[in-house]
């Protein structure tokens, strides 16, 4: 079981700032920006290079939900702004296998990224 499902089963605490039938989103414990959401589906996909297509409505609900989050923290304007991000493997950066989307907002972030 990873730290996520953990928080999803309520058995290790989160600031949780959504939930629904389908992900919960709660503030990432090591932020990388003043604003750093982690949206994690409760179907447990490893990484989305191994989602299929009948993960195709959990994906779109989640990057829905993504920008619905950006709005309630106000940073959903092109003046403010936000990024999404998914690690996948050892190259992209990914330490939790169990599908999540970052949210980063409220500073200038760099691009290309590190
Ligand atoms: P990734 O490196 O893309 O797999 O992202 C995993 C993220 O999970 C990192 O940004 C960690 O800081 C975050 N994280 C790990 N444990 C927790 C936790 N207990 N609560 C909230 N975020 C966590």
């Amino acid at each position: 079981m990873t730290i996520f499902e953990k928080i999803i089963a309520r058995e290790i605490p989160a600031e949780i700032v959504h939930e629904d039938e389908f992900c919960i989103a709660f503030h990432d414990v090591s932020p990388q920006a003043p604003i750093h959401i982690l949206l994690v589906p409760k179907k447990v996909i490893p990484r989305i290079g191994e989602a299929d297509g009948e993960d195709q409505s959990l994906l779109g609900h989640l990057l829905i939900t993504a920008g619905k989050i950006a709005e309630e923290l106000g940073v959903n304007s092109t003046d403010s702004g936000f990024r999404l991000v998914i690690n996948n493997g050892k190259n992209g950066g990914e330490s939790v296998p169990h599908l999540h989307i970052h949210l980063l907002a409220n500073r200038p972030l760099q691009w290309p990224p590190g």
